[in-house]
């Protein structure tokens, strides 16, 4: 999707745009361990389109050059870890080299646009038409991110209660397709009124869907024990979905903004980069877990 504003005689630099994403989304907001902010590009360099994606990775860098793209806003960290070699030789060096040699800049957003209101998780609450979005975990108070809705994911109710099944379904249609879908854990039947919601990885926060009194908490990367033993303890019921398509609607609210600020195109990478690109289901499960316990 690509979101366009009037071209301008004189366009706006990678600086005046790293200015504004800086006070949109303050890099003091995000974790200890995060790395955020600009990551490479001259500042001074006139900025036309934008490409704004989850993961910056070969082919969303091919998708930037592709489109003339001389900003990417990305969502995850190119270089998280400690670096010694931007060697084209290896994988995110390769990355680095293509970027400067295409003059395309590179800014991230990641969990400092977690806890941003309105953030991340603000477009997946939307994605299911919740209610009253409040944050999950808000953020502390005293922290850099404390503030008026600010915090880790959110929380808010359907405008009609739903069972379990019929959640999950809503879900797989009104999230970007991937071959993940949306796979459940729970009673199918269960009855479904308020939702917790994380974008990414969230299963740091099941205790907080359980004391948000969440029905249900849909997020991504859940893995097999922590989930059993939410469900065993009587958490709320679980939905998985593939961790780009939880943080994929964000990008929508994110170039909307861009293009109304500044007379730029901004363009929304649809490209699936979850690493998951088959799913072959079981045949059909003749009954739910419950019942093949002794
Ligand atoms: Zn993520």
């Amino acid at each position: 999707m690509t979101y366009t504003a009037p071209p301008a005689a004189d366009p706006p630099t990678v600086a005046d745009l790293v200015a504004a994403l800086d006070e949109r989304y303050p890099p003091a907001w995000a974790e200890q361990w995060d790395r955020v902010g600009p990551v490479l590009g001259e500042p001074g360099q006139p900025v036309r389109r934008v490409l704004c994606v989850v993961d910056c990775v070969p082919e969303t860098v091919a998708e930037a050059r592709r489109r003339g793209a001389d900003l990417i806003v990305a969502h995850h960290p190119l270089l998280l870890r400690g670096v010694s070699s931007v060697a084209p030789t290896t994988y995110k060096g390769r990355i680095v080299h293509d970027l400067i040699k295409a003059d395309t800049a590179l800014y991230v957003a990641h969990t400092n646009a977690d806890v941003a209101s309105p953030g991340v998780s603000d477009a997946l609450a939307a994605r299911l038409d919740l209610r009253d979005p409040r944050p999950l975990r808000p953020a502390a108070p005293g922290s850099p991110a404390a503030g008026e809705g600010r915090g880790a994911g959110r929380v808010g109710e359907l405008p009609a209660p739903l069972r379990l099944a019929e959640l999950a379904e809503l879900a797989a249609n009104r999230l970007p397709p991937t071959a993940w879908g949306v796979r459940a854990a729970g009673d199918p039947d269960r009855l479904i009124r308020t939702v917790a919601v994380c974008g990414g990885s969230g299963d740091s926060f099941l205790a907080d869907a359980t004391a948000a009194g969440a029905d249900a908490y849909l997020t991504a990367d859940l893995r097999h024990h922590p989930a059993g033993e939410h469900l065993a303890a009587g958490g709320p019921a679980l939905l998985d979905a593939a961790h780009w398509a939880t943080e994929r609607p964000w990008l929508d609210e994110l170039a909307a903004w861009l293009a109304g600020r500044f007379p730029v195109e901004v363009t929304v990478s649809d490209l699936d980069t979850d690493p998951w690109t088959l799913h072959a289901p079981s045949p059909p499960v003749p009954s739910p877990l419950k019942e093949h316990q002794p």
